[in-house]
């Protein structure tokens, strides 16, 4: 392992296959969230290092596209075999810096390979239709071919799967890529760099810029960034669409979630129970899928809350690099402060307290960013802890009469990434699916996370342009497609034809 994957303490960015040093003079600190503790410093682009690692991308471009898709495939074996033999090291990293439990890390990781093991197919995802002889002796067929350099923007809450959302297709597909981290958990980005250069990527193919909206404005700005692929929170989202596409992008932008689990009254309730529990506060609910409103349907909802409270109580909470920790601490004490302001809040709506994570024990007792869970019950619709994300350990219960009164619930809200139905009805479970307005749906499944084959994404205020992340909506959102007439002169007439070509 090469010394990138010892975490450095002055983060840099990786360029043109090499580490390279910032030149704008700001940087930022870098925290393990379990201690409080910087354990870095990033190292914030100015646009000068975003043109450059630009430039890099685009001097790759013209052989890495001419490089046979086989050829590219590859390269993404040996990546994979790469991430597999540093899965530890990898997952370690992730709580390190995010603070999230190590299984939780690896199981990141893994969904990251797995997007990697579905580019690794691309000479067959690349292929085309024929027609033969459409008329007159011609033939059409299509192509997908890349688009130049793309760019990636990443949140904080999956350092490595996110990216891997993004840049095993786009490389696959023959373009050169800019990544940009979120500037609180750089260095998994880094190791990655690291193993796609020993995997035997080319230089410039892949490139990490470290930086804020200054890196970010830079990319948009660029007019030899051809696409921009966005996750993250709603506004920036919104921003990243409209600015892209002003200066002539495509983009896909992947903002926030408000995700819902409506629990019927048919449901088994110990593994509702349980899927809510895992689902809310998992990652202390810094996941896009997490599950943040519990719908109670019916009679369902005392029993429901009174063991939702016994299990948040119980959490066991500590760092993420210790084995027995089901949660670990907040990403930053500021979104700390953010969450435990949106438990203030819910109190002053009226809404009930059932579980309150802010008094804990490990928020006392140590420097490191910890909540406990935070249970609500009688939560409405109006109140401002429902409409918003709180990306924190909160669950709201909100009770409703019936299934229609849960999915027209749901169906009013701006989010729409993910939505769940606990049920042993068929019907009920097959009505849900069909009428839910939202990107990804779970039938007894609290996170609906679609397989790398599948794609990834929401609905209105959660995904931004057209294309979903990964599978074939990725292929997509990476080519251009491009449609090809031939014929040869033994099928070409004689003079000039003046009226619409029809088939002959
Ligand atoms: P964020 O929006 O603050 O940051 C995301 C990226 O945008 C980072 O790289 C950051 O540096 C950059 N950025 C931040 N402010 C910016 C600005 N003003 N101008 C330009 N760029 C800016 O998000 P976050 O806090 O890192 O991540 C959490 C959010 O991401 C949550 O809202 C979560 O729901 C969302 N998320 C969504 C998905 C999805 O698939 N829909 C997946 C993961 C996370």
């Amino acid at each position: 392992m090469s010394a990138v994957l010892q975490s450095p303490s002055e983060i840099h960015h990786f360029i043109g296959g090499r580490s390279v040093v910032a030149t704008s003079g700001r940087a930022s600190d870098v925290f393990n969230p379990a201690t409080g503790q910087v354990v870095g410093r990033v190292h914030l682009a100015s646009a000068q290092d975003v043109n450059t690692a630009i430039g890099a991308a685009k001097a790759a471009f013209p052989a890495w596209a001419e490089t046979a898709p086989l050829r590219r495939a590859r390269i993404l074996f040996k990546f994979k075999e790469l991430l597999e033999r540093n899965h530890d090291a990898l997952a370690a990293a992730i709580t390190r810096e995010h603070g999230k439990v190590l299984s939780d890390a690896r199981g990141e990781v893994t969904r990251g390979i797995e997007v990697v093991e579905f580019a690794c197919g691309i000479p067959h995802l690349l292929m085309g239709k024929h027609s033969d002889n459409i008329g007159g002796g011609i033939d059409n067929w299509n192509l997908r071919q890349p688009l130049g350099v793309v760019a990636g923007i990443t949140p904080f809450n999956f350092p490595i799967m996110v990216p891997m959302w993004m840049y095993p297709v786009a490389l696959s597909c023959g373009n050169t890529f800019v990544l940009k981290p979120s500037e609180r958990d750089p260095t998994p980005s880094l190791m990655v760099a690291d193993l796609l250069r020993e995997a035997g990527l080319p230089e410039g193919v892949f490139n990490v810029v470290q930086g804020d909206k200054v890196a970010v404005d830079a990319l948009l700005a660029h007019p030899d960034v051809a696409a921009v692929s966005f996750v993250g929170s709603t506004p920036i989202a919104q921003y990243i669409y409209t600015e892209g596409a002003k200066h002539g992008k495509r983009v896909q932008a992947l903002g926030g979630a408000k995700n819902h689990l409506v629990v019927m009254p048919d449901a088994n309730l110990d593994q509702a129970v349980d899927a809510l529990v895992g689902a809310a506060y998992g990652s202390a609910g810094e996941r896009c899928m997490a599950i943040s409103v519990a719908v109670a349907v019916g009679d369902v909802a005392d029993e429901l809350v009174r063991r939702l409270s016994v299990l948040a109580k119980t959490l066991v909470i500590g760092d993420g690099m210790e084995p027995s920790s089901e949660m670990g601490p907040l990403v930053t004490a500021a979104h700390r402060e953010k969450v435990e302001g949106y438990i203030a809040q819910g109190e002053q709506e009226g809404a009930k307290l059932v579980v309150d994570g802010r008094t804990h024990r490990v928020r006392a007792g140590s420097p490191g960013f910890y909540t406990g869970a935070s249970l609500f019950d009688h939560v409405t619709a109006g109140m401002k802890i429902y409409r918003e994300e709180i990306f924190g350990p909160v669950l709201s219960v909100v009770r409703v009469p019936d299934l229609a009164a849960a999915v027209n619930l749901i169906n009013q809200h701006e989010f729409a990434n993910g939505a769940a139905c606990f049920t042993s009805d068929g019907n009920a479970a097959r009505t849900f699916s069909r009428l839910v307005q939202a990107g990804m749906v779970g039938i007894n499944v609290p996170i609906p996370v679609p397989m790398a084959w599948h794609s990834f994404g929401g609905w209105k205020r959660s995904l931004f342009g057209d294309h979903h992340s990964y599978g074939e909506e990725g292929i997509r959102f990476y080519t251009r497609y491009k449609s090809i007439m031939q014929r040869w002169p033994d099928s070409i007439g004689k003079g000039a034809e003046f009226s619409m070509p029809v088939a002959k």
